[in-house]
């Protein structure tokens, strides 16, 4: 059966921004911390206490602005958004409605799709509710409170699930790479909202949309998107119409259920915020913002490829994660071979942290630097090298220092060299005749058996020479 209804995503993405304070006051805005700790009578709503706009969260939003290709308004304002609940001591959220930072941007996904941006605003974080099943209360947390936020919001631009989640993923990775958030989904630095409608193939117009708040994991948005486009392909089926309204995604049972109606703009009675002064930039200030910010994956793997000489596979990899692309550019700033280093990082380094969250390498780049280098100058030999790295993975310690405990390092001893390899080939002159014949595969066996009996006392390029040389001696006369 061929698919009869097109599914329409749009998404409104939240971003906590990674700047030392928040954005109306000089809190802290750290995740975590003691319950109630990062709060003043600012972000906590007292009464008379004034905002005062945090710069940093303004050029960390423009920053995320440029690079998604949007206009920024040189003059751009804030609205307060004003509802109740028990999160928000304020009874508003300090926001932007018309006059955003950044409109009008773009980002193209794996598929081909480019995905339009409409805008990127500023706003404020609210804070976070503990429910407490057992003593039936719950308790409220304000450390989050006025934590800075973008909201990035799509066109209904996007196609599928794994578009909605290429998407998300995309625009974190990016963010990460601006140095403007840490995009931790399991600690809600990215949260996304999902609308979702479907229509018949062909139709130009929408049908009605459902929003599925604050999804904070990939699975759990794909999830809910399949859900949604299943259970609104039943209604439709049935000759009903879907309802604009908020749902939430239940993760255990797999489902969305009602939340509310949809509210509109008007519900939230927006009004000019009386308390800040317009933000306004001269062309100087956008070049200055622009000329912070770093090279980009794409940029990355351009850079690695063209100047570095690596594979654009090998590339792509490093680049997956900013911190493996930061771990090897500082690598590669101490010890400049390029490939040797990317050779090594890419088995013994990713190997090791690929199935982890930490997002973080346990060793030192100097120190990694310094076991490629005594690898590649035969200091000791690669596969000690490699137990090497294991150590400093497990154990900490300096690469030098554990080699020489683990007596790894290569002492080269020439009379030994001989004497190992000239009874090697005198045992088998069946081997040099068909190293003769052309079974050139011989060599490989006899560098392997002289490897192991000179551990620590040969390079692998001496031995190799000495085979050659000692093969040609032997070689029959015609
Ligand atoms: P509101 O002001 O009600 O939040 P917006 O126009 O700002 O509505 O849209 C919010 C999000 O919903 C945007 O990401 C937009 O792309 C998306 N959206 C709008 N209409 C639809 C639709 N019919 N189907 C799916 N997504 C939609
Ligand atoms: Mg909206
Ligand atoms: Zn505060």
């Amino acid at each position: 059966m061929s698919k009869k209804y097109e599914t329409v995503i749009g998404l409104e993405i939240h971003a906590e921004l990674s700047t030392n304070t928040k954005v109306f006051c000089s809190c802290s805005a750290e995740f975590g911390g003691e319950t109630n700790t990062h709060i003043c009578p600012r972000c906590t709503g007292q009464p008379g206490a004034l905002p005062i706009i945090n710069k940093a969260a303004v050029e960390f939003a423009v920053r995320a602005g440029l690079t998604f290709g949007c206009d920024i308004n040189r003059y751009s304002r804030f609205d307060r958004k004003n509802y109740f609940y028990p999160d928000l001591p304020k009874a508003y959220q300090i926001s932007q409605l018309d006059l955003p930072l950044c409109l009008n941007g773009k980002l193209e996904l794996s598929t081909g799709n480019v995905v339009r941006i409409n805008r990127i605003h500023l706003e404020e974080d609210a804070g976070k509710l503990i429910h407490d099943d057992y003593h039936g209360e719950s308790l409220a947390n304000y450390n989050r409170c006025s934590v800075p936020l973008i909201e990035i919001v799509t066109e209904p631009d996007i196609r599928s699930a794994e578009e909605a989640a290429e998407f998300v993923s995309k625009i974190g990775l990016y963010l990460k790479y601006l140095g403007v958030c840490d995009a931790k989904m399991q600690e809600g630095s990215i949260r996304a909202d999902v609308n979702i409608s479907l229509r018949e193939f062909g139709s130009d117009k929408f049908g009605e949309r459902t929003e599925i708040k604050n999804m904070n994991s990939m699975r759990g948005i794909q999830r809910a998107i399949e859900y949604e486009i299943e259970r609104q392909t039943e209604l439709l089926e049935d000759g009903e119409k879907n309802v604009q309204e908020t749902r939430k995604f239940d993760d255990a049972m797999g489902i969305t259920k009602p939340l509310r109606t949809k509210e509109n703009a008007n519900d939230y009675r927006y009004f000019p915020e009386p308390d800040i002064l317009a933000v306004t930039f001269t062309d100087e200030d956008i070049e200055n913002i622009r000329k912070d910010i770093p090279l980009l994956p794409h940029e990355k793997v351009a850079k690695y490829v063209n100047d570095y000489k690596l594979s654009e596979e090998d590339a792509r990899v490093i680049t997956l994660e900013k911190y493996l692309s930061d771990f090897y550019d500082e690598t590669v700033a101490i010890y400049p071979e390029y490939k040797k280093v990317a050779n090594m990082f890419l088995t013994e380094i990713m190997r090791r942290v690929k199935d982890t969250d930490a997002e973080e390498i346990p060793i030192a780049a100097k120190d990694f630097a310094k076991i490629v280098e005594m690898s590649e100058t035969n200091v000791v030999n690669r596969n000690d090298a490699k137990d090497i790295i294991r150590v400093m993975f497990e154990e900490g310690g300096d690469p030098m220092e554990i080699a020489k405990a683990k007596n790894y390092i290569v002492v080269e001893d020439t009379s030994a060299i001989s004497e190992v390899v000239d009874k090697l080939l005198d045992e088998r002159p069946d081997l040099i005749a068909d190293y003769f014949n052309g079974k050139t595969n011989v060599f490989g066996f006899f560098m392997g058996q002289a490897n192991r009996a000179l551990r620590g006392k040969a390079t692998p390029m001496s031995v190799k020479e000495y085979i050659e040389k000692a093969l040609k001696e032997r070689e029959p006369k015609q």
